[in-house]
Formats: structure tokens, C-alpha cells, sequence
């Protein structure tokens, strides 16, 4: 259970060697840890089984449609994010429902079983903690609530690691949601260089974060460990450029259906559904039965969907967003509109992958801002 960070903010100082005891810990309380890997040169959220799988000395640069990693630095976490978003564990791509069995002129039900595996997420940003928060409400909150999703969360441990650089692409400040983690995690952790090696200022989160550190091989924070995290973050927040101005942002979106903007955006959008896949906060699911070749067998599953494809708003008759004009509104207005009255929250915390990872390199902050400004586009 998480509690309010203050009540347990006493900053300690873990080493490297520290790091890899947390990480031998949780595997030793019955955890699959998950962390920031390097594979097909992006860093990706996978199994970390010690610190050598942590892609320390890798950073990456980002921009509309580019993505690289290159060598800089000694950090453990000196990239800032990746494609894979953590709700690929919480809410998977692929989540079976309940299954058939025939024979004997009887079919059963089966219904799928509950994981009760216990996870436990290392290297979780800001703005990803604020994106678990709002698939929280999505799946725990409202009328519906996803058994699947409440076991994972229920036995999740997370460590925050605050951001020390950001991408071009960043923009969770403007957003409200980072640099810097302020609450949702057990415990938070911010990478710093002493004149030996790396640090880590760390701070629990919760009663069970707590619990940990105390495991843990650290010692009391000094002022000058404390000056050197508050640095880093102050580093990553200096780099943020871009910014969505929110003020009305809500009205104005759900005020200008005809703006000729969309027509601009939708000339350029290719409706490949990148943006919606890797976006930490896009829950769209479909449901289909799939069936063994001899019809024994029948499983109903769940899949993820996106709303930029045509037969995601087929209803009887036909698609009712026909357009990718109609398509891309739809998704904007309800990431920073709608999804407010849904809610209660922005579908957006300002991570920036749909930037990144759109294959043309449209940019939800331009595209908000060129309908604020009344731009008519190109
Ligand atoms: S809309 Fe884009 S910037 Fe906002 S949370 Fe989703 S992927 Fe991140
Ligand atoms: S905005 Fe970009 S990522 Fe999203 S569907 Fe269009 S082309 Fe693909």
C-alpha cells in the first residue's frame, strides 16, 4: 500500500553496490524485476536479473520520427524513455478472458486465472508514474473494474528514478506530471556522480519502500549528496522545450470540430497506430474468439486496439470515423479533452512517444497549439 512520501522521506545514499543488493532483494522476496535493458538499440523494458542487464553508459536522442542511442556518460539511467511503456505488463497486449471446452455434448467454461505473480518495476519516470495513476482510474475506479489489472497493481513494487536529462521530446512539465516523482512510488531514486562513481539519492515512497531501504547497505544523506540529486533534476527540467499550453485547452479542442487544422494534420498522418500503441496511457482493447483448428477449443481474448484504425468505430452499418481527419481529432480531443470528463484527469502526462515514435513526426504539442492559434496549417 502506498502512503503519503513525506510521512517517509528521509534521503539515504545507496552505491552501485547497493543497487544490485535492491535488485538481488526483490528477486529474493519472490519478484520479477523489470527494468530499462538495451536491445535492437532502443532501451526497453524487459527482465533484470543484476545491474550488468541495466544499460549503463547509454543515452538516447530523440526528436519527431528519429530515435538513437549513443554512448555517453557512466549512468545506470541516463536515457530517458523508451517505446515499451510499463502498461505492457500491467494491461498486456494480449490478456485471455475465459476459454471453451467441447466434448461429450457438454461445453465448460473456464474462466482464466487471476496472476497472482508479483512484479516489481525499476527505473519508473515521472511521467509513467503519472501515467499508471490515470490507467488506475481507467481499470480500478470506474463502474468496470479489470480483475487482470487490480492483481498486477495490487503486488506491485515501484521504484521511481528521477530524470537527470531530457529528451527534445519531453514535455511532462507543462503537464504537471515530472521531471520529478512526487508520489505513487515505494521508492524513488535519483542518480547522481560522486568523484568515485555513480549514487543514488533515495527516498521511500511507502511502509513496504521503507522496509527495504532499511535491508539495504546505505547511509544517511548528506547536504551535499542532497545538492547533487537537486541538480540532476534541475538539469532535466532546464532541457524541457517543448510545452502544451492546457489553460481551456478542454473547450477549445471540443469547440472547433471544423478547424482546417485537422485537414493539415490528417494529410500527413499515415494511421499506422504507433502513437497509440506506445502511448503509456491508451487502454483501447478488442475482444475476439479464436478457435483451435477442430473446434474443441475456443478462447475469447483480449487485445490491445487503437483508435486510428477504420474498423475500431464499426458499429452496425459501417465505421462511424471514416476519415483519418476524423481519426486523429478523435484521438487528440479525448487524450486532452474528453479523457478530462471521463476521468478527472489529462489522457496525456507529456512523455512525448507519440513524437518520437510517429513515423512522419507529427507532434501533439504543435498540433495543439496551431488550434489554439487559429494556424489553418500548410
Ligand atoms: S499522448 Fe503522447 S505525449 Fe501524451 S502520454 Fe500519450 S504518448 Fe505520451
Ligand atoms: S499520428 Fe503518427 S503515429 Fe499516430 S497514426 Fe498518425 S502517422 Fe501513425
Amino acid at each position: 500500500m502506498l502512503v503519503e512520501t513525506d510521512s517517509c522521506n528521509s534521503p539515504f545514499v545507496l552505491d552501485a553496490n547497493g543497487l544490485g543488493r535492491l535488485i538481488a532483494s526483490l528477486h529474493a522476496s519472490g519478484h520479477r524485476v523489470l527494468g530499462p535493458t538495451r536491445r535492437d538499440n532502443a532501451v526497453v523494458y524487459d527482465e533484470v536479473r543484476s545491474t550488468s542487464d541495466l544499460p549503463r553508459g547509454w543515452v538516447d536522442e530523440q526528436a519527431g520520427g528519429h530515435y538513437r542511442l549513443k554512448r555517453e556518460g557512466e549512468a545506470y539511467f541516463g536515457y530517458t524513455i523508451g517505446p515499451t511503456a510499463w502498461k505492457s505488463f500491467l494491461h498486456p497486449p494480449k490478456q485471455s478472458l475465459w476459454s471453451t471446452k467441447t466434448g461429450n455434448g457438454q461445453t465448460e467454461i473456464r474462466p482464466a486465472s487471476i496472476s497472482d505473480e508479483k512484479l516489481a518495476f525499476l527505473g519508473v519516470r515521472a511521467c509513467e508514474l503519472a501515467a499508471i495513476a490515470v490507467q488506475d482510474k481507467v481499470f480500478l475506479d470506474g463502474a468496470y473494474r479489470d480483475p487482470h489489472y487490480a492483481a498486477r497493481r495490487a503486488n506491485l513494487f515501484i521504484i521511481a528514478v528521477n530524470c537527470g536529462r531530457a529528451a527534445s521530446t519531453c514535455f511532462c512539465s507543462s503537464m504537471g506530471t515530472g521531471p520529478k516523482a512526487r508520489e505513487g512510488y515505494d521508492l524513488a531514486l535519483t542518480e547522481f556522480i560522486t568523484s568515485e562513481d555513480v549514487a543514488f539519492l533515495a527516498v521511500a515512497g511507502s511502509k513496504e519502500g521503507a522496509e527495504m531501504l532499511s535491508t539495504l547497505p546505505t547511509r544517511p544523506a548528506t547536504q551535499a549528496d542532497i545538492d547533487a540529486s537537486t541538480e540532476a533534476t534541475a538539469q532535466a527540467e532546464s532541457q524541457i522545450n517543448r510545452r502544451i499550453d492546457t489553460s481551456g485547452l478542454s473547450p477549445l479542442l471540443k469547440e472547433n470540430p471544423d478547424h482546417p487544422r485537422w485537414n493539415d494534420v490528417a494529410s500527413r498522418c499515415l494511421n499506422c497506430a504507433n502513437c497509440t500503441m506506445v502511448c503509456p496511457t491508451c487502454f483501447c482493447t478488442k475482444v475476439e474468439e479464436v478457435s483451435d483448428l477442430d473446434g474443441v477449443e475456443t478462447s475469447r481474448v483480449q487485445s490491445w486496439a487503437s483508435c486510428f484504425t477504420s474498423d475500431f468505430s464499426y458499429i452496425h452499418g459501417g465505421a462511424v470515423r471514416t476519415t483519418p481527419k476524423a481519426r486523429y481529432r478523435q484521438w487528440m480531443t479525448h487524450k486532452l479533452a474528453t479523457w478530462v470528463d471521463q476521468f478527472g484527469t489529462s489522457g496525456c502526462v507529456g512523455c512525448g512517444r507519440c513524437i518520437t515514435w510517429c513515423p512522419v513526426g507529427i507532434d501533439i504539442t504543435e498540433e495543439a497549439a496551431a488550434i489554439r492559434s487559429g494556424n489553418k496549417g500548410g
